[in-house]
């Protein structure tokens, strides 16, 4: 099981998302205003974060440059979820900080797979935390 803040406008999707990692074990800290999305990583210490790149107020490109310039979150695999992907965009997520993306509409196993994948990646670095 693992901690998995999910960052996304969309009623809907965020529903789904939360459900179907749920439905994988593992606990889920759900925000839809981005304004929100730094206070709830500090208060919810996740071990991925998945974000939406098109938000209103804070995109998920800034997000994730707020949370790769922050010492406690710098760590946190982010996995980012994007409705386009034209050229050039995969390299721009990636630099701002994502390890994965996957475009929207999601496929549920392409998800599924990518939060394994990255957690399992990042297993090695929660080892030496005290959880
Ligand atoms: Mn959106």
């Amino acid at each position: 099981m693992a901690k998995i803040l999910v960052v996304e406008d969309n009623a809907l999707n965020i529903k789904l998302f939360c459900d179907l990692l749920t439905a994988h074990g593992h606990e889920t800290e759900p925000v839809t205003d981005s304004r929100d999305a730094m206070d709830a990583a500090r208060a919810f210490h996740p071990d991925l974060v998945i974000t939406d790149i098109q938000l209103p107020y804070i995109t998920g490109i800034e997000l994730m440059e707020m949370i790769r310039a922050e010492d406690g979150l710098k760590d946190v695999p982010i996995m980012a979820v994007t409705a386009y992907s034209a050229a050039g965009d995969e390299e721009r997520i990636r630099a701002a900080g994502a390890q994965a993306y996957v475009s929207k509409p999601i496929s549920v196993m392409r998800f599924a797979e990518t939060v394994d994948q990255l957690l399992a990646e990042s297993s090695g670095v929660k080892e030496t935390s005290q959880d």
